[in-house]
């Protein structure tokens, strides 16, 4: 590919908005431009970064079975009334209506489609286990598209899905994708974890998202360096260390004008760990107060799990629920629901005395009022692994992948059977598994670069050769650097040859921006003693050999192909 006929559009400022090191160095090498909020163009070596990673996923999946189909993007909107996502999804899901006025959405997954096929193709237990798959666009009006190509509204996802008779075989096929998976994230070079996760949106049995590490990451997992535990900072467990407990007796205190958990410790002079907060919600049936410990945050999907959906409480829906005002709220003499923090089991804590300017010391949960015990608190830094007690980090990740036990939570409502060897019609047992090309891209920058620009893993670089000739107008130096370019191109390898009239500062610059493998320089060495410079564009390694070593020296530099 020679530069100076491309499209590899380079700049020198990053984007104004841009705020992920993946989004700067993406627009700055030409990879993608942004076409409106959240949707973007591939330009050409954008697309050939896309093209690799796809072809690395789909070598994966068909090596596990996969077969691969296109379904359609536009989605009537019987299908996904029938699961009952038509109502439970809300302003992420794209609608229209056809010339006939009949509802339609933008597919942004694909399990109502799949279950669709199966109701009608899929009859028998001879039929199954099946493996479908597709590498495809979804479109989903995401709240916030932001990070570049990170989160977009429009995006290419490879959905696979898996069908099976029963929850042995789904255990199976599950098992050979987090394996893929793996795979698949190796080859691509990225640093990730596999967490259990929550399963939102698609319901089901089980999930685990694979997570790479990344500031830019809008997620945070729970990780344990002890016994390997990995969670989702929405459901990982951890064992908070207690505080230094008083003895104290139950009185009521006054707290006049100190409502937050700061100002009431601070008066107090306690410890914020020595508190309760009180937080009254609103669930499906009416008014319930939550109860985390004073320095802890409420996890929402923890209480989810227990609670179903809940929203915060208006301050006069607190004001009927406990009969005053939110700041001085607190569970002793409640009649309301109380769903209190398992760490609260034990101790002896400051609450709210539901009157106004008071508080009170020396309560006992459990004893001084009744509660149901939960996992409710988000696991901080330091915190016990809840599985065997070392301390957990957190990180930032970016979720690349997303696999998930559906069970027959799409198969019953959409009528996807199959006959069993007696004859009895039984539900099929689904898997939906996804992995997002363009955030393993975004994650491979982010964990890939330096100063000057992109460091690609070479399994996913554009190209892996950076040919440059210094002054494409000295006769000698072209000569040499075009039948270099001939050479590596008659070889079968992927050149970018920069023959551009540019300047030779602003060569370099892009090429290191560009973070091809490797650079070679062809410059007034190849003419005064006939060398050509060879560079690592990962470690700055330079070696210099004569025009007619350079393919040698490439092939045993780059290695065998991945
Ligand atoms: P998130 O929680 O980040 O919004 P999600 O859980 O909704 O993602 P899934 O439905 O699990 O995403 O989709 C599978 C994969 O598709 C994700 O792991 C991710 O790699 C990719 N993906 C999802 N949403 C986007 C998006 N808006 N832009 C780019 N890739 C995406
Ligand atoms: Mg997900």
């Amino acid at each position: 590919m020679r530069w100076s006929k491309s499209l590899v559009p380079t700049l020198k400022e990053d984007p104004a908005d841009a705020e992920a090191i993946s989004h700067k160095l993406m627009v700055r090498a030409g990879l993608v431009r942004q076409l409106a909020a959240g949707i973007y163009v591939y330009l050409p070596l954008g697309q050939r970064v896309m093209d690799k990673i796809n072809a690395i996923i789909r070598e994966e999946i068909n090596a596990i079975g996969g077969q691969e189909i296109t379904m359609p993007v536009l989605h009537p909107a019987e299908l996904w009334q029938q699961s009952g996502r038509w109502d439970a999804i809300g302003d992420e899901m794209f609608r229209l209506k056809d010339r006939y006025q009949r509802d339609l959405c933008l597919g942004m997954t694909h399990e109502e489609v799949i279950a669709w096929i199966a109701a009608h193709e899929m009859h028998s237990y001879r039929d199954l286990p099946q493996l479908w798959y597709q590498i495809q666009t979804k479109e989903r009006d995401e709240a916030r598209p932001r990070s570049g190509v990170l989160r977009t509204r429009e995006f290419v996802m490879k959905d696979s899905y898996s069908l099976d008779r029963d929850m042995a075989g789904l255990g199976v096929q599950y098992e050979a994708h987090r394996q893929a998976y793996c795979k698949i994230f190796d080859r691509c070079g990225l640093r990730y974890v596999v967490v259990e996760s929550d399963p939102g949106m698609m319901g089901g049995a089980g999930s685990h998202e694979f997570m790479a590490q990344s500031p830019a990451g809008e997620d945070q997992v729970a990780l344990c360096g002890s016994c390997g535990y990995a969670a989702n900072l929405e459901l990982a467990a951890s064992r908070p260390p207690a505080p230094a407990f008083a003895a104290w007796t139950l009185e009521e205190v006054p707290t006049p004008n100190a409502r937050t958990i700061t100002e009431v410790s601070a008066l107090l002079q306690i410890e914020p760990a020595l508190t309760i907060k009180s937080l009254v919600l609103v669930g499906k049936d009416g008014p319930v107060l939550a109860l985390v410990r004073g320095d802890h945050q409420l996890r929402e999907r923890k209480l989810e799990r227990v609670l179903g959906p809940f929203r915060p409480a208006h301050p006069d829906e607190v004001r009927d629920a406990v009969g005053v005002e939110p700041g001085f709220v607190g569970p002793v003499g409640l009649s309301i629901r109380i769903i209190a923090d398992a760490c609260l089991r034990t101790g002896c804590y400051v609450v709210g005395a539901n009157k106004p300017d008071a508080h009170l010391r020396g309560v006992i949960p459990g004893r001084d009022f009744p509660a149901e015990f939960a996992d409710l608190h988000e696991a901080k830094a330091g915190d016990g692994c809840g599985r065997c007690g070392a301390p957990l980090a957190i990180e930032r990740v970016i979720e690349v992948g997303n696999i998930f036990k559906l069970g027959t939570k799409y198969s019953v409502p959409m009528r996807a059977v199959y006959l069993d060897e007696q004859g009895q019609e039984q539900p099929i047992v689904m898997g939906s598994y996804g992995i997002g090309p363009a955030r393993i891209a975004a994650a491979a920058v982010e964990q890939n670069h330096d100063k000057n620009g992109i460091i690609w893993p070479h399994t996913i670089a554009p190209m892996q050769i950076h040919l440059l000739v210094v002054n494409s107008k000295e006769p000698k130096m072209a000569t040499v650097a075009e039948r270099l370019y001939g050479e590596m191109n008659g070889a079968g390898m992927e050149v970018l040859y920069d023959d551009r009239d540019e300047r030779p500062g602003v060569k370099f610059k892009d090429a290191d921006l560009l973070g091809l493998p490797l650079r070679v320089t062809v410059g007034s060495r190849a003419v005064k003693e006939g060398l050509v410079e060879i560079r690592r564009r990962r470690t700055g390694e330079e070696i210099t050999e004569p025009p007619s070593q350079v393919l040698a020296a490439i092939r045993r530099l780059l290695g065998p192909p991945a």
